[in-house]
């Protein structure tokens, strides 16, 4: 089958190549995949992978859409079902399996991470980490669900969730978690406000009718008590890191709450202790979401509750162009890989 296999470190360790296609042992199905996205954790596995366990070459790419092959007769699954995959392989047993909580699970192992991933023309994977799809869902549309949505959702609906009545800033809104968690955020009711840059951004924004600050023109604490009449957020969105933390917790209202997933810009900024405690504020980790959140994300976008913003959607042989393409500060939103 064709693959994106990464053999070593650096962009020029990503190679698209012909790779054996993979078993499948009882309990997996075979998909054959449709589409796939690219994410910033690509970029982190190709340059580093610090701190996954995995070994080179790796079929890379963590979300996707696809068919089902072959699953055993009792999965609950058929030839032909259209699937989205979830992207954990996950033990079921543990104490936070039976809890509900999947990402947490002590021996998870992510597809592109841990093991091989979705760009690929196949992959096999436990049948419990298929979720169905309608058949007339656009498979290149909801194939960038898996990571980028399904993080957002978690972040925006987990430990303080947004709704009516609560303000939400997002910081960096042009990515494509903060551009899902803006979306989400607004599907919920909540007043969502972004953070971005650049004049095509800040028109994109304005012409949705999402409140919007220009971070290089205005200071972001400033302008979020200025447009919030000085009560600041209740939930602020932040994986850019260092470079937003000390105006994310300036943003926040008292008792609100932070959720970060990432740390772009860097990963130690000044804890504002102080600050912390005066106000009560509650400062969140996030990293993707459990089997059910995913269940519910989909089904909120079969139902129409949103529509993913795709930028760009390149072939498989282009995910090294994809790669380049999501470091290009121009982009918004996320970039689709279609297979099949
Ligand atoms: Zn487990």
């Amino acid at each position: 089958m064709k693959a994106i296999v990464l053999h070593e470190r650096g962009p020029d360790g990503v190679r698209c190549e012909k790779f054996a296609e993979p078993e499948r042992p009882a309990g997996f199905a075979k998909v054959r995949m449709l589409a796939a996205s690219v994410n910033r954790v690509d970029l982190y596995m190709r340059d580093s992978g610090a701190g996954i366990t995995h070994t080179l070459p790796l079929v890379m790419g963590v979300d996707g859409v696809g068919e089902v092959a072959e699953a055993d007769a009792d999965s609950g699954l058929q030839p032909g079902d259209r699937v989205i995959l979830y992207p954990y392989e996950f033990c079921g047993r543990c104490r936070h399996c039976l809890a509900g909580d999947q990402p947490l699970c002590t021996s998870a192992r992510i597809l592109g991470e841990h093991r091989h991933g979705t760009f690929a023309e196949c992959v096999a994977l436990p049948a419990r980490s298929c979720v169905k799809l309608k058949k007339e869902t656009d498979p290149v549309e909801a194939a960038v669900l898996g990571v980028a949505y399904l993080t957002a959702w978690r972040m925006v609906f987990g430990k303080a969730p947004a709704g009516p009545g609560s303000v939400v800033l997002i910081q960096g809104g042009g990515g494509g978690v903060a551009y899902a968690a803006m979306q989400l955020a607004r599907m919920a009711g909540a007043r969502v406000i972004v953070t971005t840059s650049g004049a095509d951004k800040l028109a994109h924004f304005a012409a949705l009718g999402v409140e919007v600050i220009d971070y290089r023109a205005e200071e972001v604490g400033k302008a979020v008590m200025r447009l919030t009449g000085g009560e600041g957020a209740d939930l602020v969105v932040d994986n850019v890191g260092e470079k937003t933390w000390a105006s994310s917790l300036k943003s926040m209202a008292r008792g609100g709450h932070l959720v970060t997933c990432g740390a772009t810009t860097g990963a130690h900024p000044s804890a504002d202790i102080q600050r912390l405690f005066v106000r009560q504020l509650s400062v969140h980790g996030s990293t993707m979401g459990s089997l059910e959140e995913f269940r519910k994300l989909v089904a909120a976008y079969e139902a129409g509750g949103f529509k993913p913003y795709i930028d760009s959607t390149l072939s498989l042989d282009e995910v090294p162009q994809a790669f380049a393409r999501l470091e290009d500060p121009a982009r918004m939103g996320k970039i689709a890989i279609r297979i099949a």
